[in-house]
């Protein structure tokens, strides 16, 4: 199919794109256009305008200030898989660029996109959410930083406001005891995920602390496991995965009961990565 017509403008800047979102209630941001032209040609989704970003200075880019790491919206997959500084100092992401998709669409496909379409199957969602990082967004009130916890609201619905943007995201840089782990399970390698699992923890004796375990995959939003998370923190893997209380409903992909059964044997594997790192 084709798309039904829309207008296209490219904005030179955060203000012009903010205006136009306001001036233009159905307009839609284009970024990389890995979602929003697939969601067009089969009319999901008719805007009357599309808002191009990518003429935006500024947008892209990937720092460490400050303990953080920020990458900015319109960085694309690839670069950040080839950022030594993702690879040093965000290595949950650096882990998890691989499975989106393929090359191709990773040549393309932004962070700022990934977050915004927020895809429950997605894995940056879930890294984010496991990091305890940050969405900066840009609006009419200028800057504001959403906690990752308070930014997916539902499916594919985030805590953005109708005129706003993702301008970066920001991840707490790794320390001394920082240990990750990332399993997910696909039908085929660059599908989006069955179910997956992006975990951070920091090891503390025979266990762990700060254990947050991001599922995806299994219900509208990434999920935390609470009662895993807690069991794990005591190195209590058969309990962890004893208290997942993640109920999925059943998809196209497959029932509730088998996700719930795939979830566990990803932690099972996570739980793993988690202490072998902590050797
Ligand atoms: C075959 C295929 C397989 C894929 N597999 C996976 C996968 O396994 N995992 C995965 O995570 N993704 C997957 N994707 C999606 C891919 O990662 C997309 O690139 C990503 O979801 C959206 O990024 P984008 O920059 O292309 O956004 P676009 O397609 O341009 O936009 C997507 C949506 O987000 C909005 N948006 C974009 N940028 C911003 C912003 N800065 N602020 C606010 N709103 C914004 C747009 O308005 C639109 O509604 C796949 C895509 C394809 C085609």
């Amino acid at each position: 199919m084709k798309p039904a017509p829309f207008a296209y403008k490219k904005a030179r800047s955060l203000d012009e794109a903010v205006a136009l979102l306001g001036a233009y209630p159905d307009a839609r941001l284009l970024a990389g256009g890995q979602s929003l032209i697939a969601s067009l040609n089969m009319r999901l989704s008719q805007p009357s305008l599309l808002i191009d970003i990518n003429g935006i200075e500024g947008l892209d880019g990937i720092a460490l200030k400050n303990g953080v790491v920020e990458i900015g919206a319109l960085t694309r997959h690839v670069q950040a898989e080839r950022s030594e500084i993702v690879a040093r100092h965000a290595p949950l992401v650096a882990r998890a660029l691989p499975y989106i998709g393929h090359v191709a669409i990773r040549n393309r496909g932004t962070i700022g996109g990934s977050i915004a379409y927020a895809d429950p199957a997605a894995e940056l969602p879930a890294c984010l959410l496991a990091l305890g990082g940050e969405v900066v967004a840009h609006g009419p009130q200028g800057a504001r930083r959403i906690a990752a916890e308070d930014f997916f609201k539902g499916l594919f619905e985030t805590a953005l406001g109708p005129h706003e943007l993702v301008t970066a995201i920001r991840v707490p840089a790794v320390r001394a005891m920082s240990r990750f782990g990332f399993a997910e399970l696909a039908r085929r390698h660059g599908d989006y995920a069955l179910v997956g699992l992006a975990a951070s923890a920091r090891a503390a004796g025979r266990g762990f602390a700060n254990v947050r375990l991001g599922f995806f995959g299994v219900g509208a939003t990434p999920l935390r496991a609470k009662r895993a998370e807690t069991a794990l923190e005591r190195g209590d893997v058969d309990a962890a995965v004893a208290a997942l209380d993640l109920n999925p409903l059943d998809d196209v992909q497959a029932s509730g009961a088998v996700k719930q059964h795939l979830a566990g044997v990803l932690l099972r594997r996570v739980a793993t990565q988690l202490m072998e790192a902590a050797r």
